[in-house]
């Protein structure tokens, strides 16, 4: 069973629309239960019916036209409930009823499954019998189990569908949210640009030609470079193979030949898609047929026709390279981007980034929060491939992009990236200005930085400090660990561009997400395993090199604070400083003349919030890792699409863990700072502030509009504010609660739309 469930699943995969991929599911499914009928009906979310999509059995021409509300008929009674429902008597059940043009009166029993899809219902699974037939407890579960499976591809295409004017019951271009997690604040309203990683041939995206004739031509000219390859490489093997071993290039040659795969792409581009797309889909085709096969030798063949799909690919994008063009306003899109792919758009194209694969701490997330790009990565639901050249919403504040968005939307959003163009102009004047409340509260402002790129944009942001620089960041664009002498100068740079105001640098943060291509960590579970000081205490010759760079580069400058992060207990930090205070001694041996900096603990493990009192007393300073801390006291993935709407920094929990920090920091006389994401939302910075934390660090981009809210509040007020919310258990309700206050003081502009997602 579970192996024709795994043929079925990737037979629909390989569907080039919903509606082949609803047909595909009813033939084999009524096949694989030996039942008359099997049927699909969709949750149309406009009408709110269950309408009948596809079914091998009924009246075919009953698709699209029969459909019944929730509260009608057996379907909608699975649908409802949630439920799967079997029956061996159908008629005998008070909720059945009959619709004539399916044909189904002669159908006694049901075996109905939901289709759900993220807690929602998107579809009824459906197979009838003639006879009365108790289907038994392995059928149904194979139905359950056929409807959880095709769940998500049924979501998948239809996404698809919508995107390229597919979708259900041809309604055309439809608007689809697709959420992923942030990694770069900023909207951007524009069209997209699918870029393809060399030579893959899953992920080339559909992309419609006029000039027929030139791709026809193009791919004439690759298949004639593969077909020499194929001679150049049976020629070379002569002397190792036999020839019988060597007919296998022959194959490939018959394969390549106008009769067979050859032409059948052809066909494909003469339909207006470009080679590239013609040969994906002809090669998946065989590929899936061949896969599908249950003789071995055959489902090897796989492979090759995979192979000389590659190869083809290889030259019509060696011949494409030059061709791409990058409108106005460009979306870039690709499977895992990757830093060099942004060099490649000319420069003020460029407005939006989305990566099916990453997270916020991936290369390409530091590199555009540093030039400001809004950005979307880990969008795994999206059907990349399929986007090329449609209109795109990216809103890197919550992690979601909208796909052909309706005009309202996008005229909501034009407005948002407008008011924000605006903002940043009007902001320029407040550079300057202390970032001080109604009633005269000083609260620092400090930046995050790891890019030597960020420090310009921190100054001209007006920045009081660098909370956290990240310093693993520099060892993660290099290709082996920085020697100390490199360590040096880099931090030297960051030292010496703030000077006189002080920098936080981080010890070596890796692990979790963040890993160095030549220090690969390979684990089950990255976050709760060897990550941050874990490593670096293991290490010593790292941490040591480290800090005598650090203790170094502030030579003269004297604004070096060290901060440590992932710490679980005092033990880690007695270690820690006891490396610190042999490299100094070391230092000084060395004729470097630097006073001990201040140290620092992150409190990002919900252990460190419980003992802040016990670490405040060993160090200098504490600094709030919210990212982390979130993570870790809601038991949610900071980089999990999936549970992307259970991460949230206004949780109960998180509030009173944080301002337990700051009362326990306070009592024991040390400064308490926080450079999470949260700092840099300006309604959850007025809490921050209410709270008592010294200093608010983030990245640059939201730092003047933090100030400006700042400036519009008044401690009291939200001191205030902050009781209220603090008596508050419901997540939910905390957020509106925060926004309803906020805009009571007329501040509703900066609460959206950088506000968290409920807002
Ligand atoms: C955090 O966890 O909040 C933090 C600032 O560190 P990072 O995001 O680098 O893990
Ligand atoms: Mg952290």
């Amino acid at each position: 069973m579970l192996n024709t469930l795994r043929k079925i699943v990737q037979e629909v995969n390989s569907a080039k629309d919903l509606k082949t991929a609803l047909g595909i599911i009813v033939i084999r499914v009524q096949e694989a239960m030996s039942s008359q009928v099997c049927s699909v009906y969709l949750l149309d979310p406009e009408t709110n019916r269950f309408v009948l999509m596809a079914t091998e059995g009924l009246n075919k021409r009953s698709i699209g036209r029969v459909s019944m509300a929730p509260n009608e008929g057996l379907v909608g009674l699975v649908g409802t409930r949630e439920e799967p429902l079997n029956l061996e008597n159908a008629a005998d059940h008070p909720r059945y009823r009959y619709f004539a043009e399916t044909g189904e009166e002669r159908y006694a029993s049901f075996l109905g499954a939901p289709i759900i899809h993220h807690r929602r219902v998107v579809g009824v699974l459906v197979i009838q019998q003639k006879e009365r037939r108790q289907f038994d407890e392995g059928e149904e579960a194979f139905l359950v189990t056929m409807s959880a499976q095709l769940a998500g591809v049924i979501a998948h295409a239809e996404a698809t569908g919508s995107i390229r004017g597919l979708g259900r019951q041809g309604k055309g271009t439809q608007e689809a949210r697709f959420v992923g997690v942030p990694g770069s604040p900023g909207a951007a309203v524009g069209t997209a640009v699918v870029v393809l990683p060399p030579a893959d041939l899953e992920v080339v995206p559909d992309r419609t030609v006029t000039d027929v004739e030139a791709e026809v031509q193009l791919f004439e000219t690759a298949l004639e470079g593969v077909r020499n390859d194929m001679r150049t490489l049976s020629a070379k093997l002569a002397t190792q193979l036999r020839p019988e071993e060597r007919a296998l290039f022959d194959v490939y040659l018959m394969m390549l030949d106008d009769a067979s795969l050859g032409s059948e792409v052809k066909n494909v581009i003469k339909t207006g898609q470009w080679a590239q797309g013609a040969l994906r889909q002809v090669v998946s085709e065989h590929v899936s047929r061949f896969e599908l096969m249950d003789d071995a030798y055959l489902r090897e063949r796989a492979a090759d026709v995979k192979d000389l799909g590659r190869r083809l690919l290889a030259y019509l994008q060696q011949a494409r390279q030059q061709t791409l063009v990058y409108p106005d306003n460009t979306i870039l899109v690709s499977e895992e981007l990757s830093p060099a792919m942004l060099g490649e758009v000319p420069e003020g194209k460029l407005v939006g980034l989305i990566s099916v694969m990453g997270s916020g701490n991936s290369h390409v997330a530091i590199l555009a929060r540093a030039m400001g790009i809004p950005t979307v990565m880990g969008l795994v639901d999206l059907p990349y491939s399929k986007v090329d050249g449609i209109q795109m919403i990216v809103d890197g504040y919550h992690g979601e992009v909208f796909t052909n968005p309706s005009e309202i939307l996008s005229k909501q959003y034009a407005a948002v990236v407008e008011e924000e163009r605006e903002l940043a102009k009007g902001l320029d004047a407040l550079r300057e200005l202390p970032c001080v409340t109604l009633d005269g509260h000083r609260m620092p402002l400090w930046v995050n930085t790891g890019l030597l790129a960020d420090v310009a944009r921190a100054q001209q942001r007006g920045a009081e400090g660098v909370g956290l620089y990240r310093t693993e960041v520099p060892f993660m664009i290099n290709q082996r660990f920085p020697s100390e002498k490199e360590q040096l100068a880099i931090y030297r740079e960051q030292l010496a561009a703030f000077h006189p105001l002080p920098v936080t640098m981080r010890s070596l943060d890796i692990g979790g997400d963040k890993s160095l291509s030549y220090f690969p960590i390979k684990e089950e579970n990255p976050f709760l395993g060897w990550r941050g000081i874990r490593v670096t205490l293991d290490h010593p010759e790292i941490f040591l090199v480290q800090a005598r760079a650090m203790l170094k580069a502030s030579e003269g400058l004297n604004n070096l604070r060290i901060l440590l992060p992932m710490i679980s207990g005092t033990h880690e930090v007695e270690e820690a400083l006891h490396l610190l205070h042999r490299a100094w001694g070391e230092v000084r041996d060395e004729g470097t003349d630097v006073p001990m900096p201040p140290i620092g603990v992150m409190v990002e493990i919900p252990a460190a919030v419980y003992q802040t009192r016990d670490l405040a007393r060993q160090v200098d300073f504490l600094s709030v890792g919210s990212n982390d801390l979130t993570q870790y006291l809601l038991a949610v993935d900071r980089n999990n699409p999936r549970v992307a709407d259970l991460y949230d920094y206004l949780h109960p929990a998180v509030l009173q863990a944080l301002q337990h920090v700051v009362t326990a920091a306070h009592a024991e006389g040390k400064p308490v700072s926080i450079c999470g994401e949260m700092a840099g939302d300006p309604a959850a910075a007025v809490l921050l502030m209410a709270m008592g934390f010294d200093s608010l660090s983030m990245n640059a981009t939201n730092l003047p509009k933090v100030k400006w809210m700042l400036r519009q509040v008044s401690l009291e007020k939200s001191r205030e504010l902050l009781a209220q919310l603090m008596k508050i258990d419901n997540p939910q309700v905390i957020h509106s609660s925060l926004q309803l206050a906020l805009k009571n003081q007329g501040l509703a502009r900066m609460i959206n739309p950088a506000a968290p997602k409920s807002l």
